[in-house]
């Protein structure tokens, strides 16, 4: 496969809206020329223009998103694009123009929030009604009002309930489901994002690692069940009493991750002291404390992930060596 062609389709899948904007530009596109070619040989030269520029509606707003513009921006200009262009139609050709409004009604519910959508789709259903001579009697105009009015109503249930599986699935995908942390494959990707944000920009960035202290003896006296609750209520102390920005990722069994933008030295000796506050004051095992130890180690220029990973997870093994219930921070390199 061509290398253009590779990154285009790579684009496609990653970009789900960005791919819904390009899919129904196509299509639209590709649906649409054709009728402003027919009209043009019928003559009919204004129906033809307005073909036309319905489809640069659609293709000029696409090539913006697919540059890097706002696709909330894109996607609110080609729903509107539609929405008027088939009420000019409709304006021009009369009943044949009608038919235009039930996919722009449709596909508006997939390009823009489903406010925007609802609103778009009302003024288009009310907008149909007032063409003069439009209808040929009443029953025809309560069939097109009623069956606009379902298209949007389905076009409406479908959207809502996409996005909601999307956001489920999302979840399903990143979450470990016994304590709600992120699991391994959502800390790879976002230790990737870390690695490149820090070459582009040079912040610090933290990896600290943490493994609660002997576990095993936990699960051994009150059961693996008390055991999952400890990680539980592990976890949630975790979020509760670090920053918005850092990210807690459960590497495996009893051990975490914590990425830490923004974080030197300094910060996550400080982020480690509260964290173990809290733990010593609330972290309980039937009522026995819990601790916790832990290694970090802040990115250096260049570090590779494994080399990064390898330096907190020795920190992480001479804090358990020294007694536990501390933070071990690897030295930063020699200047
Ligand atoms: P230390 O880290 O302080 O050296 O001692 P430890 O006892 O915590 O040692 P280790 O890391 O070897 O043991 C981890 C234990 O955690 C072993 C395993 O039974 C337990 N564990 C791992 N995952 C889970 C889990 O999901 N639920 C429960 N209840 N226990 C788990
Ligand atoms: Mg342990
Ligand atoms: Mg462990």
């Amino acid at each position: 496969m061509p290398p253009f062609i590779a990154s285009l389709l790579f684009r496609l899948r990653q970009d789900f809206r960005l791919s819904i904007v390009s899919v129904f530009g196509a299509i639209g596109v590709v649906a649409i020329l054709p009728f402003g070619l027919l009209r043009f040989a019928q003559g009919n030269w204004a129906a033809g223009t307005v073909d036309f520029l319905v489809a640069l509606g659609i293709m000029l707003p696409a090539v913006y998103a697919w540059r890097g513009g706002s696709l909330d921006l894109a996607g609110l200009w080609i729903a509107i694009n539609n929405t008027a262009g088939s009420l000019a139609i409709t304006a021009l050709l009369g009943k044949t123009g009608l038919y235009w409004l039930f996919p722009a009604l449709l596909s508006n519910f997939f390009i823009v929030r489903p406010a925007i959508a609802v609103g778009l789709a009302s003024a288009g259903i009310v907008g149909a009604q007032f063409h003069p001579g439009i209808f040929d009697s009443p029953g025809q105009r309560a069939t097109v009002l009623t069956t606009q009015f379902l298209v949007a109503l389905f076009a409406y249930i479908f959207a809502k309930r996409t996005a909601l599986q999307r956001r489920m699935l999302e979840e399903i995908a990143t979450l470990d489901p016994l304590t709600g942390a992120r699991n391994r494959r959502a800390m790879e990707e976002e230790v990737a994002v870390a690695l490149t944000a820090h070459a582009r920009s040079g912040r610090p960035v933290t990896l600290m690692v943490l493994d609660l202290d002997h576990f095993k003896r936990i699960n051994d006296r009150f059961g693996h069940e008390e055991g999952d609750r400890v990680l539980r209520r592990f976890v949630d102390l975790v979020k509760r009493s670090t920053r918005a920005t850092d990210r807690l990722f459960r590497y495996g069994g009893e051990e975490f991750v914590l990425l830490m933008e923004h974080t030197d030295e300094i910060a996550v000796e400080r982020a480690f002291a509260n964290l173990r506050r809290r733990v010593h004051a609330e972290l309980r095992a039937r009522g026995e404390a819990v601790t916790v130890s832990a290694g970090a180690a802040v990115l250096r220029h260049g570090e590779t992930r494994e080399a990064w990973f390898a330096r907190a997870d020795a920190a992480l093994y001479r804090a358990k060596q020294a007694g536990r219930d501390r933070l071990v921070l690897d030295a930063p390199p020699p200047a």
